[in-house]
């Protein structure tokens, strides 16, 4: 997405009616960013080491509910000065918790989006989302709140596919199918109707109805008034406007999604999204993929020597044969040690993340479907590296197979088969 093209809903969610603030650029020096994919039930758990570590006070833990609010905040008051704020709090009860917080009684506060809006303070060193935000822009509006003095902060994002299937489901929420809106905005009339005069359609739910209204008023199909009811406004190209809108939002949840799982540098990800002429080819040096050994919240270890070896196999195939296919790469590595498709993915990203890999996705038709190819690609860094000394950082989770005397002494292995060994 170029400058030029900087969509006004990005300009309304970071604040950035000041124009300077595009001069001054997207870039932050002094945030290292982290992103883990871990269950939703492990990330509270992970809450009290990573703040106990030296200079990670105060922090503000974003979680996606009120109840999140007060339960990880209760958690959490064992240990650290922890306050809850959310929608739901009594208003003094909210400004006794932002007090707090703003003042240095409490260190840590636990809330949904609400807190934030005008709060500057300057000293903030962490922030924590507690599962994914629903867009880049919300993100880097939230992790903006950190480092404001210029000292060291960071920015931790939890993540899980549960995270985006829940996103997605908010999302058929509240944008019900356009030929159901057309089909209801049909039955509106032209005059003010009062909103239990109307026939709501029997297969939406009441919560969803607010749904059908809201989008239709916002997109001008009708009127929409507390005390009046609604008005049947026959706007014209509201269903164009409307899914225009909801290609949009998909994008953006794709976007976090595409963020979280990058093995790139994460602050290059963030302002490449805004301004890919700023982001160019810089790197941070202290996000999880630049600096892997000082991550806090240990998504990451050290390649083992089974895994390096391996590694600095499909460098040499590559240097044979630069911009193999994965899955042919697959197959030359799997044929030389007993490599599965999950180990190998994790090596492949994990050169991916140390700059010695480029993966270029390209998409083809194949029986009139849309398919992906992955290209394996040498980097400069890639091309002059032999393989001796790779500082490689694979996934924590991924299990190393034995390369020990038992497995020497199975029998010979029957004809391989590209990914189905694990
Ligand atoms: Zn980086």
């Amino acid at each position: 997405m170029g400058e030029e093209a900087l969509p006004n809903d990005i300009v309304d969610a970071l604040g950035l009616n000041d124009p300077s603030r595009f001069i001054r650029g997207f870039w932050r020096d002094n945030l290292a960013c982290e992103a883990l994919k871990l269950p939703t039930g492990q990330r509270a758990a992970r809450l009290p080491a990573l703040l106990a570590k030296p200079d990670s006070l105060p922090a503000i833990v974003y979680v996606p509910s009120r109840a999140m609010a007060e339960e990880v905040a209760a958690w959490l008051r064992a240990r650290l000065d922890a306050v809850p704020y959310h929608g739901g709090m009594e208003s003094s009860a909210r400004t006794q918790a932002q007090d707090a917080f703003m003042s240095g009684r409490s260190n840590v506060i636990v809330a949904n989006v609400a807190f934030g809006m005008g709060v500057d303070k300057p000293d903030i060193r962490t922030i924590v989302h507690m599962s994914a935000p629903q867009s880049i822009e919300n993100y880097y509006q939230e992790i903006g709140r950190a480092g404001r003095d210029g000292k060291p902060s960071r920015a931790i994002l939890f993540y899980s596919w549960a995270d985006k299937k829940l996103l997605e489901f908010f999302h058929e929420n509240s944008f019900p199918p356009v030929e159901k809106l057309a089909q209801f905005l049909g039955t509106v009339p032209r005059e003010w109707t009062p909103l239990d005069k109307v026939a709501r359609p029997t297969d939406v739910t009441e919560e969803n109805f607010e749904a059908f209204l809201k989008q239709l008023h916002n997109h001008g199909a009708l009127e929409w008034s507390p005390t009046l009811g609604i008005a049947n406004r026959n706007g014209k190209s509201w269903v164009e406007r409307y899914l225009k809108q909801e290609e949009h939002k998909r994008f953006q949840t794709d976007e976090i999604f595409r963020y979280a799982e990058s093995n790139r540098c994460r602050m290059n990800e963030l302002v490449g999204y805004f301004s890919t002429q700023e982001a160019g080819e810089k790197r941070c040096g202290q996000c999880d993929n630049c600096a892997p050994a000082s991550t806090m919240g240990g998504g990451l270890r050290s390649a083992m020597p089974r895994e390096r070896a391996i590694a600095s196999s499909m460098l040499s195939l590559l240097t044979a044969r630069d911009g193999q296919a994965a899955g042919m790469l697959l197959t030359s590595v799997a044929s030389r040690k007993s490599v599965g498709r999950s180990e190998f993915e994790a090596i492949l990203a994990a050169l991916d993340r140390a700059g010695l890999v480029r993966i270029s996705r390209e998409s083809y038709a194949r029986d009139g479907k849309e398919a992906q190819n992955r290209k394996i690609l040498l980097t400069r860094s890639g091309r002059r590296n032999n393989g001796n000394d790779l500082d490689l950082w694979v996934d924590a989770d991924s299990v190393v197979r034995s390369d020990g005397p038992a497995s020497r002494r199975r029998k010979p292995r029957g004809p391989f088969r590209a990914g189905t060994a694990q």
